[in-house]
């Protein structure tokens, strides 16, 4: 499905992430976008960010925003969260010795979750906390070759950091995950199983932190603008 001229993957999640697991193994250079409506409505207002999207080579259908939308455009795709994808993703990690760099989140909540994975069997080769200035530890990634690199550090710093940046690396699959390492790292709670299958996971996140009030509005938005975005 097309929305806002980004190419939304419309495969069921099991075969999603089997081509996901093709690519790591092929060492073929990946950039996964995890698209929410948050997501969908900056690329259509931001055309740097839209660029971005515009090149990664997968989008999957993370939020219910997207599901719904296709449902008007009377296509059926199913909804594969960031934070499951990349559970699946360190998952299959431990089983293949896959190396992993974490970026992102702040100093405390990514070292744990670095030790707590490690434990756990996954190779993290490397982690850094998500605040710095300019391109952070780009030059400590490229020198570790990871073959998988997810990214914490929120919409639209994430895709914009690892567009500006994946041309300098052979091989690798990176991922923007959002929050993904506070909720993976025990420091935050995902909704209850019975609003995220009533895909009211952003509700839950909305009385967790009321600061994300603005996300509501922007839900709205952005079933207005992709009812009628004909592209
Ligand atoms: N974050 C970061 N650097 C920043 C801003 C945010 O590493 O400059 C981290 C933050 O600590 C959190 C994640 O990025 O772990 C963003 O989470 P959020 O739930 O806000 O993600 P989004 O809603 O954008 O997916």
């Amino acid at each position: 499905m097309k929305l806002f001229g980004v190419e939304i993957d419309e495969r069921p999640r099991e075969e999603i992430f089997k081509d996901v697991i093709r690519r790591v193994d092929s060492s073929r250079r990946t950039f996964v976008i995890t698209a929410n409506a948050v997501i969908m409505l900056k690329a259509k207002e931001d055309m740097r960010y839209r660029k971005a999207l515009m090149e990664a080579d997968l989008v999957v259908p993370d939020g219910t925003g997207i599901v719904v939308t296709a449902r008007f455009k009377r296509k059926r795709i199913g909804k594969y969260p960031g934070v499951e994808l990349a559970k699946d993703l360190i998952d299959e990690g431990i089983k293949r010795g896959w190396k992993f760099y974490l970026l992102g989140a702040k100093e405390e909540v990514v070292s744990k979750l670095a030790e707590d994975l490690k434990r756990e069997g996954l190779n993290v080769c490397g982690y850094h906390h998500g605040y710095f200035e300019g391109k952070g530890p780009v030059e400590e990634i490229v020198i570790k070759e990871p073959d998988v690199v997810l990214v914490a550090m929120g919409v639209p710093k994430q895709e914009l950091w690892i567009h500006e940046n994946i041309h300098r690396f052979d091989k690798g699959l990176f991922m923007g995950v959002g929050g993904t390492f506070d909720v993976l790292a025990g420091f935050k709670k995902r909704a209850p199983r019975w609003m995220i299958r009533a895909g009211l996971e952003w509700l839950y996140r909305i009385s967790q932190d009321p600061k994300r009030w603005k996300v509501f509005f922007k839900l709205m938005k952005f079933f207005f603008c992709a009812i009628l975005d004909r592209s």
